[in-house]
């Protein structure tokens, strides 16, 4: 049995050797994959079935596409796009969940996009942006 398992193994790292393999996009690929057939699976209305069930396969297609694929510069340059809108997607999930399980301030976003922290229950302060420097009357009740 081991050496079955080992021959296995060696065949298949021989067959992705050279080849792309899985990466952020690959995973999120995955995932989009998964979610869409979970979805798909509650969808009463046959022509939606159908449409999410295609779009999940042509991930699949996709996501076994760019692993077996052997061109390294364009599946790379593919995962450097995903990341540039994905890496500040994540970061603002991970900053808003912060900011609610924070109960002792209370956030006010700028008009610059910052995001500006105050104590609770302080009454009326005046807030000034720590980086375009706009003030603002804040009630903290
Ligand atoms: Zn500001």
């Amino acid at each position: 049995m081991e050496s079955f398992f080992n021959r296995f193994r060696n065949t298949v790292a021989r067959f992705m050797y050279g080849r792309y393999g899985i990466d952020q996009l690959g995973w999120a690929t995955l995932v989009a994959e998964v979610v869409l057939t979970f979805v798909a699976g509650f969808v009463r209305l046959r022509a939606v079935y159908m449409v999410l069930r295609l779009l999940s396969t042509a991930l699949t297609v996709l996501l076994l596409y760019r692993m077996f694929s052997r061109d390294m510069v364009k599946r790379r340059a593919e995962n450097a796009w995903f990341l540039r809108w994905w890496t500040p997607l994540r970061t603002g999930f991970r900053d808003a969940r912060y900011r609610r399980a924070d109960k002792a301030h209370k956030y006010v976003k700028c008009a610059c996009g910052t995001w500006c922290r105050v104590p609770r229950n302080v009454g009326k302060v005046e807030l000034m942006c720590p980086k375009c420097g706009a003030k603002k009357i804040v009630k903290t009740g």
